[in-house]
């Protein structure tokens, strides 16, 4: 088998080096010295497809099993890059309204063409659900705290 070389090398979200290959991605597993090589596996859970990367990361030396999934389409891709960068802008920049990020970020990752409606509400929830995480929803009421009463000084 000739070596492979398209795949991209990538970060996820929670900065784990993920491997992306035919629209799969894969997790870094164990080393294996026979082939010189890292065990990369499907992030799908219960899928056991595994590709082996060399040690410099250039190319797939092995490649074993398939995947027991459907296979993941190429609009799933997009729609995932899409949200992504629009969840990082959404918190990058609090004073720009989510359509307008969203629209942005459909226009960037040149997916105009493949988004419909429905997607572009999906993704502009992705911006109200990422800020609601870093900003806290004010109190609905307000009590006012007269502070430890054992602070008082003594009259
Ligand atoms: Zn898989």
């Amino acid at each position: 088998m000739a070596h492979r070389t398209d795949f991209l090398l990538s970060n996820s979200q929670r900065g784990r080096e993920i491997v992306i290959f035919e629209n799969n991605k894969f997790h870094k597993c164990n080393y294996v010295s026979s082939l010189c090589a890292f065990r990369w596996r499907c992030v799908q859970k219960m899928c056991n497809a595994n590709v082996y990367i060399s040690e410099d990361s250039k190319s797939i030396v092995k490649i074993s099993s398939t995947h027991t999934h459907d296979p993941v389409t190429d609009k799933q891709i997009l729609l995932e890059k899409v949200a992504n960068s629009v969840k990082r802008k959404a918190l990058d920049d609090f004073s720009n309204p989510p359509a307008k990020i969203v629209r942005t970020e459909i226009i960037n990752a040149d997916a105009v063409q493949s988004f419909a409606e429905s997607d572009v509400m999906n993704v502009r929830r992705c911006v109200y659900r990422s800020r609601r995480k870093v900003v806290p929803r004010l109190p609905k009421n307000l009590k006012y705290n007269s502070g430890n009463s054992e602070n008082v000084p003594p009259s």
